[in-house]
């Protein structure tokens, strides 16, 4: 219908609304080069097409190209590729000009070659900005469909395609390209495309379906029956499926003239055929990585076999359906990786923050919020690696969206934390439900990199109900706050949010806050209280006591603040500072006195620090910058921290013991499950617990149980500490029993290492052990460097209470420093 001539006349044509032949296509050629800027984020676009020996620019539409960039479209048609200007990424199709070739006007530019089906050179569609900016390769590969689909429309002018047809494409493509850039949804698209299809052959009936999990889901099908409509959503692919299905499936373009007679309709032909159609040819939509999109389908009320010319315009529509879904699924993408972790594909923070705003801001609906914490990620991640540690939350992400109902958002809005929204919830049982399902799904074993990890969480809720009182303004900060209380009771604790629970978190992060204050202004320090030989009262260790006296709070018990430090992580450095000021002590004492050599210096170590695998790297970190030799110290760990998760404590210990230091169990006898295990601990004395002691006098069962931990004892070879011996019968009973050494107020409280070092120098008789009127010495005898403590305390109450009694100096001649070493250790 067009020669080439009018071709040209009609691009030239400045007026679209004229009825000239082909007017619609400079209009929709201009509508290309518009949609291509767009999409490239630059300010201008043309398309410029050439004559049959490509040597010259026979019109151009859109923007008039300024100079420079006519000779980059020149560069295009000599090269016939896609040419960039200003730098892509990954890309390696493409060029970058030299710097100085860059011209002012196109610091960036893109241009790729359009090319007709038939492979002839027909024009450039380019796009430039005089701001530089760099591409990816999804934005060329977009650019270039958009080139191939100017391809096509030039090639139906050249074919003298019928004006109502070529038209109706024009348009289509178009209105198409306005709704796209206008941001419309898919289906309002793919609506206008049928309608359009439907409208240039009347006879038709256009359907457009989606593939997605390998099923067809409806795309447009305006003038289909609902019954129909929704027979086909939702339909398998396969070899025999209908015309779409089958055409889905094997990549096919499959013509069915006669729906009642065809095999390939066997299982599915009833809907249609109910509602009168009798043809349907169906063609895949497939995009330029080879995903099949979709099918374009045309239904026929009558038995029909497709003229070839039918088909080929079949694919133009084709061509346009796969636009439009790909720039699609290009604006979901988008939209995904602004609302989507991209490592989980949870929900991110800001799309959380925005749905729970979306809830509480409009109605009354009750809203949970669920504030998950992982405990030990940090572990996984420094001991397993990276890669064990997205696995990892890749799995709780799975087994969390497990937990949860259809309208609840499950979001990852840190490292280790996310958060559940659950809507319509509104009492706190409901939530704690929810609360105690999380913990229930994460605790089962999950296999990471050969090992089988069992997933620790504290979680928070807050809760708006509806006619609350206080209607909470920040649901995810009080979910937060409720979670750091669960977090302070204990692995795998759930906590509710209210008044009270806000008051006990403030006091105990005003708590932690003191304390990291203490740890640097000094009011943190150490006392020692001696260890002594029961037979002789003579001194052979000390154990290291943390004491905090607060300007603000007095004195803190060490059994609130390390419980404090334990729960927050920060026992890692209150403990580090312990076992570095007590080593630089003892390091002290020795050089000061040959007296101390072979006395153990005992130090407390917590659970959580001797999980922590860099603990025995800190230890002998300290030994060395302090000078103490490794045999001299004893660590305290409590007989629980062995047991429950044997594998790793026992690593840690093992590598300590290798090291020459001492292992001593605390507090034993309080948490263990069975004496015969004793055998097996990786350790070198035990320290019977103070209550056996004080209950000795009163309960014969305590004389028994030490009796029988004295004899496992002798057996493992291990050495045997009492604690908390407070009188003469106490000691006698022990030693009695077998038990030499001990530690209590009866010789000493916990004291000053001023004190102390005085102490050391006395020589006491072993006569004058027990009720003798000798100097009384506490706690109270701590004399901070600065001088800011008061050292005359003798007159304090709690100093002279219990009688207590400077420990006992060796006899001279006594002195056996080696051997002294190996008693306290194995007998
Ligand atoms: P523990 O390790 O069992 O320490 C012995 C506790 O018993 C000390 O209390 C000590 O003052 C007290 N004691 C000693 N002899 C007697 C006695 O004859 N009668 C009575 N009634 N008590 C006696 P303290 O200093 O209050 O320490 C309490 C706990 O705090 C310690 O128990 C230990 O578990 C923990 N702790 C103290 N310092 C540290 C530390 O530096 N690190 C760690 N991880 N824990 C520490
Ligand atoms: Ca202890
Ligand atoms: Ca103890």
């Amino acid at each position: 219908m067009f020669s080439d001539t009018e071709l040209t006349a009609s691009l030239s044509a400045a007026d679209a609304s004229q009825p000239d032949p082909g007017s619609a296509l400079p209009r929709v050629l201009d509508t290309l080069a518009d949609l291509a800027a767009h999409r490239m984020g630059a300010r201008h676009g043309s398309l410029d097409l050439v004559d049959r020996t490509a040597n010259e620019v026979i019109t151009s539409v859109g923007r008039s190209p300024v100079p420079a960039v006519r000779t980059l479209i020149a560069s295009v048609v000599a090269e016939r590729r896609t040419v960039v200007v200003g730098g892509a990424r990954e890309s390696s199709r493409t060029d970058s000009s030299n710097e100085n070739d860059v011209p002012d006007e196109a610091r960036f530019y893109v241009g790729t070659p359009v090319v007709s089906p038939g492979g002839l050179l027909t024009g450039v569609l380019s796009v430039w900005d005089a701001d530089p900016r760099t591409v990816g390769p999804a934005e060329i590969a977009d650019l270039e469909q958009l080139a191939r689909l100017a391809a096509d429309l030039v090639q139906m002018v050249r074919e003298r395609v019928t004006r109502p047809v070529f038209d109706g494409v024009a348009v289509a493509i178009t209105e198409l390209m306005d709704l796209i850039v206008s941001g419309a949804t898919l289906n309002d698209v793919l609506d206008t495309l049928a309608r359009t299809v439907e409208a240039t052959s009347p006879e038709t009936v256009c359907t457009i379906l989606l593939l997605r999990d390998m099923k067809l889901h409806h795309g447009a099908a305006p003038s289909v029956p609902d019954s129909m409509r929704r027979a086909f959503d939702g339909a398998n692919i396969g070899p025999t499926v209908g015309s779409c299905g089958t055409a889905a499936y094997t990549r096919q373009t499959v013509i069915v003239a006669d729906i009642a007679n065809d095999p390939l309709w066997e299982a599915v032909r009833g809907p249609a055929l109910a509602v009168g159609l009798r043809a349907c040819w169906s063609v895949p939509i497939i995009d330029s990585s080879l995903q099949v999109l979709g099918t374009f389908a045309l239904y026929y009320r009558e038995v029909r076999v497709p003229l070839p010319q039918d088909l080929r315009q079949m694919t133009r529509w084709v061509d346009l359906a796969e636009v439009a879904i790909s720039r699609a699924r290009y604006i979901a993408a988008l939209r995904d990786a602004a609302t989507q972790d991209a490592l989980t594909g949870l929900t991110n923070r800001a799309e959380a923050l925005r749905v729970l705003a979306e809830i509480t801001g409009t109605s009354n609906t009750p809203v949970a919020v669920l504030f998950i914490d992982l405990d030990q990620f940090k572990f996984v991640n420094d001991t397993l690696g990276h890669a064990a540690g997205d696995q990892y939350l890749i799995e709780v992400s799975r087994r969390l969206s497990a937990c949860v109902g259809q309208h609840d958002t499950v979001a990852r809005i840190g490292g280790d934390e996310f958060l559940l929204i659950c809507p319509g919830v509104d009492t706190a049982e409901r939530a704690q439900v929810t609360g105690n399902d999380v913990v229930e799904v994460l605790r089962q074993p999950l296999p990471i990199e050969g090992t089988s990890l069992s997933v620790s969480v504290s979680v928070g809720i807050a809760l708006r109900t509806p006619g609350a009182e206080a209607v909470t303004e920040d649901l995810v900060a009080d979910a937060d706050l409720a979670m750091y209380a669960a977090k302070r009771a204990g692995r795998n604790s759930v906590a509710v949010y209210d008044q009270d629970l806000r008051a006990q978190v403030t006091d105990r992060m005003r708590l932690e806050a003191d304390l990291n204050q203490a740890l640097s202004s000094g009011e943190l320090f150490c006392a020692y209280q001696p260890i002594v030989d029961m037979t002789s009262g003579r001194l052979i260790g000390v154990e290291t006591l943390a004491r905090w006296t607060s300007a603000t709070r007095g004195e803190v018990p060490p059994t609130v603040f390390i419980a404090a430090a334990e729960d927050s992580g920060q026992i890692g450095a209150v403990g580090e500072f312990v076992l570095r000021t007590a080593c630089a002590q003892m390091a002290a004492w020795l050089a000061a006195d040959r007296v101390w050599k072979g006395i153990a210096l005992s130090v407390n170590v917590s659970p959580r620090q001797l999980a922590d695998l860099r603990f025995p790297g800190v230890v002998e970190q300290v030994l060395a910058d302090t000078g103490l030799p490794a045999g001299q110290l004893w660590l305290e760990i409590t007989e629980g921290t062995l047991v429950p998760d044997p594998s790793l404590a026992r690593t840690t210990v093992t590598r300590l013991r290798g090291l020459g230091i001492r292992i001593a169990i605390d507090d034993f006898g309080t948490g263990f499950s069975s004496l015969a295990q004793l055998k097996h601990l990786p350790a070198d004395v035990l320290k019977i617990d103070r209550s056996f002691v004080t209950e000795l006098a009163v309960d014969p069962a305590a004389a028994g149980i030490i009796q029988a931990v004295v004899t496992l004892a002798g057996t493992a070879r291990l050495g045997l500490t009492a604690e908390g011996i407070e009188t003469e019968e106490q000691r006698r009973i022990l030693l009695d029993l077998g038990c030499r050494y001990g530690q209590g107020f009866l010789w000493s409280r916990p004291l000053s290492p001023q004190r102390l070092g005085e102490l050391a120098g006395h020589r006491w008789p072993a006569a004058a052990l027990a009720g003798s009127a000798a100097p009384a010495v506490a706690l109270a005898d701590h004399v901070p460097d600065d001088g800011r403590h008061d050292s005359d305390h003798d007159d304090e109450p709690e100093t002279d209470q219990r009688g207590g009694v400077p420990i006992h100096r060796r006899e001279a001649g006594d002195e056996q420093p080696d051997e002294t070493g190996d008693e306290t250790g194995k007998q």
